[in-house]
């Protein structure tokens, strides 16, 4: 186990905002996680805690008053064996990707599509990360927890966590209750390509793979070869991927902007429903490629969807950046737009927070 105390937050989240912890520790198993936990309420007494994966989808606005959690628990084991079926439990503190990777190499399909995407396997399972037509919900068979309030261990079957677009339980009624530590992925022996997303047989085609010849390996460098087309590397410019949802809209509601916004873009989601590209909206608004004020806090030049750090932001001015935005979509075409990075404030009210 790793305590740091006074700690730099800055290589814990790709947006790379310079915040500090009271203390942040590092835990490779259960037990230690548990030891965490009791170092926590004999220590920290009413301060907060919160857990972290890689950072991918955090902004914290100021320093952190508390005890950070940082799984390192590692590996997998393939547990079980349904017909073309097979259950990998993997420890949550693996990085998402090397997974993903890894489960390639071996011939277990199902998350060829989610290349790419950063992060650790625990943090899938509570955002419910989705790429390219998948969505890590429908592949996960059991997710394993501990109980930040006594370090009592539970589990939940996949069918039981909520899934929905970017939803599962862990970000609503358990949300900030449990240290997520493995995730069981039901992954298939047969590889059956989704290709019907976002460029992807473009691309494929762009590279010469044929969907005779193609391997779910080929298809994870077509994703991984997109990505890296559309999305800012957090390494070069500090970023936390998309920031918005893409907001959902009754048929009226999508029959009425057409008629206002020719040319709006939507997708059918089942009967009554269509789902908006929130980019379109905010370049829409003219806020693609634009800075907050004249702070390092911008939006992307080429995905409208993602905010940047172009050096030195600070959380707040981000989060002003974000709120303009939304008040200009709101304004311009009566949609609120829901951000999807998970917002780190203090308990209380976010006006407290020192903006110099
Ligand atoms: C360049 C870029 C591209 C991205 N592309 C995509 C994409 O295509 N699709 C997509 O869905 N997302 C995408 N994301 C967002 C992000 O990668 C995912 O949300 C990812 O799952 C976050 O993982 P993390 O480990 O970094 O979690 P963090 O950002 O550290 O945490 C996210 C949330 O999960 C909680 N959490 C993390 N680990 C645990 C745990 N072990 N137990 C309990 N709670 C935990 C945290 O408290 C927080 O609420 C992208 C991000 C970036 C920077």
């Amino acid at each position: 186990m790793n305590i740091y105390t006074n700690c730099s937050l800055l290589h814990y989240n790709t947006f790379g905002i310079q915040v500090r912890a009271d203390m942040l520790v590092e835990y490779e198993s259960v037990g230690e996680l548990k030891q965490a936990l009791a170092l926590y309420h004999e220590r920290m007494g009413e301060k907060p805690l919160l857990h972290i994966g890689g950072g991918s989808n955090l902004l914290f606005l100021c320093d952190f008053k508390g005890m950070v959690l940082h799984s390192l628990v590692e590996g997998y084991k393939v547990v079980g064996e349904e017909g073309d079926d097979v259950l990998v439990r993997v420890g949550a503190g693996m990085t998402f990707d090397d997974f993903v990777s890894e489960s390639l190499w071996r011939g277990w399909y199902g998350l060829e599509n989610l290349s790419g995407i950063p992060g650790q396997v625990g943090a899938s399972a509570v955002q419910n990360v989705g790429a390219y037509g998948t969505e890590v919900g429908s592949l996960i068979e059991k997710v394993e927890g501990v109980s930040l309030s006594d370090g009592s261990q539970h589990s939940w079957k996949g069918a039981e966590c909520g899934y929905a677009y970017r939803q599962s339980i862990f970000k609503q009624e358990l949300a900030g209750q449990y240290a997520i530590t493995y995730v069981t992925y039901r992954l298939h022996r047969t590889f059956r390509p989704q290709l019907e997303y976002g460029g992807v047989r473009q691309a494929m085609a762009e590279a010469g793979f044929s969907e005779d010849t193609l391997t779910a390996m080929k298809l994870r460098q077509v994703i991984l070869f997109i990505r890296r087309q559309k999305l800012p590397d957090p390494a070069v410019q500090g970023n936390a991927g998309s920031f918005f949802m893409n907001p959902v809209v009754s048929k009226r509601e999508f029959d009425s902007l057409c008629r206002r916004f020719p040319g709006i873009p939507g997708y059918r989601q089942g009967e009554d429903a269509f789902k908006v590209p929130a980019a379109w909206l905010i370049e829409q608004c003219g806020w693609k490629g634009r800075r907050w004020n004249d702070s390092p806090a911008a939006v992307h030049d080429r995905q409208p969807l993602v905010l940047v750090n172009k050096g030195g932001a600070r959380g707040t001015e981000i989060l002003h950046l974000c709120e303009d935005i939304q008040t200009d979509v709101k304004k311009k075409f009566g949609i609120e737009l829901r951000h999807e990075v998970n917002i780190v404030a203090p308990e209380g009210d976010l006006d407290d927070i020192d903006d110099d």
